[in-house]
């Protein structure tokens, strides 16, 4: 039978219950520190012990996946902890999705170009020297907004890094790398898609939005204290908010979603298979303004493992991210299908 396997973390739990909930056997590679953690729910049949994630390419361990006949769910841990180049070149066991697409999340440059070729409404990027205006500072491969800041001159741009290289948390030279995007002001939003390749159908299953400190920490302070400490705000996520949308947006989020999908289709094939994620704030005119993708699950689907108001009306059962995947690899299976779900 089928086995559903994913590292533990991220969104491993929500995974593996959608997999029992669906039929499927489920297989976790958890660390040993947290062996202890995932023996408390009751779902997950399997266990591989590793020390770290990394561990996951070693022979013995993908012919383990492979004779459990698993499909590997790629979330967020597998890109920060084993690496792109791994999960391209070392790792062999079919993964659910489109693993290409995740060099194109990864890579600042090909996420720019996917985006834009998906017609969504752009920001700037820029070099260093050209800032003009108010921007974000992005960090190469920092995880959920860690290490993130703001700018809106090259001379402050510059204070900051050698700041950082003073104390050691940058190294000279590494500043080449950082994204530096046009900030938008706006409240964030954050859409949770499934397309699925065998019914061609665009499922929005929920939307949330971020926990960040401090910036969602600063209105809690009169701004002439902020003014007078200096402190800037800082963009890493602790948790995850429903949300639920003006009813008048909902069409634009459904286009936003199907412009990405042909996008996809056409620069990264096999396209877009299963969950992802579009990013963005509502700026002050009410436009969506996309910042980032995730090309699959997205933590913040832990929210709805109940289904979300917005997965409800489309099943009338509880689905949350995790179970909808192993649903598709039901359908994917009941057909003979099952080439069109994985790479
Ligand atoms: P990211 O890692 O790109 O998802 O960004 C982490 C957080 O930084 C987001 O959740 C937003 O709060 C904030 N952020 C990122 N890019 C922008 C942007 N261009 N404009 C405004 N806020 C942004």
């Amino acid at each position: 039978m089928t086995t559903v396997s994913t590292l533990g973390s991220h969104c491993a739990l929500q995974l593996l219950k959608g997999a029992k909930d669906e039929g499927l056997n489920s297989l976790i590679i958890t660390k040993k520190s947290r062996e202890s953690l995932y023996r408390r729910f009751p779902f997950i049949d399997n266990y591989i012990l590793v020390d770290e994630f990394k561990e996951i390419i070693k022979p013995e361990i993908q012919s383990q996946l492979k004779d459990s006949e698993s499909v590997l769910i790629p979330h967020g841990t597998l890109i920060s902890e084993v690496g792109i180049e791994k999960v391209e070149k070392d790792l062999n066991v079919p993964i659910f999705g489109n693993k290409w697409i995740l060099r194109w999340e990864s890579d600042r440059y090909l996420k720019e170009k996917l985006m834009k070729a998906a017609g969504l409404r752009s920001l700037k990027s820029f070099k260093p020297e050209e800032i003009d205006r108010l921007c974000i500072v992005k960090l190469p491969g920092a995880a959920g907004g860690k290490g993130y800041f703001i700018v809106s001159s090259y001379d402050e741009f510059r204070k900051i890094v050698d700041d950082l290289i003073s104390r050691g948390s940058v190294l000279p030279g590494s500043e080449e790398d950082f994204y530096i995007q046009e900030y938008s002001v706006g409240v964030p939003v954050y859409f949770q898609y499934f397309y699925s390749p065998i019914t061609k159908n665009l499922e929005l299953l929920g939307i949330d939005r971020r926990y960040e400190t401090s910036a969602d920490a600063f209105g809690r302070i009169p701004s002439k204290h902020q003014l007078a400490s200096n402190i800037s705000p800082t963009y890493v996520v602790v948790g995850n908010i429903p949300l639920v949308l003006r009813e008048s947006l909902l069409e634009e989020a459904f286009l936003i979603g199907a412009q990405f999908v042909k996008a996809a289709d056409k620069l990264v094939p096999p396209g877009m298979i299963g969950p992802f994620c579009i990013e963005g704030v509502y700026d002050k005119d009410g436009l969506f303004i996309p910042f980032e993708f995730s090309a699959r699950i997205v933590a913040g689907t832990n929210l709805y493992l109940n289904g979300s108001p917005y997965s409800t009306m489309l099943y009338n059962e509880p689905m949350s991210m995790g179970r909808r995947i192993s649903r598709e690899i039901n359908l994917a299976k009941k057909k003979d299908i099952m080439h069109k779900i994985l790479t």
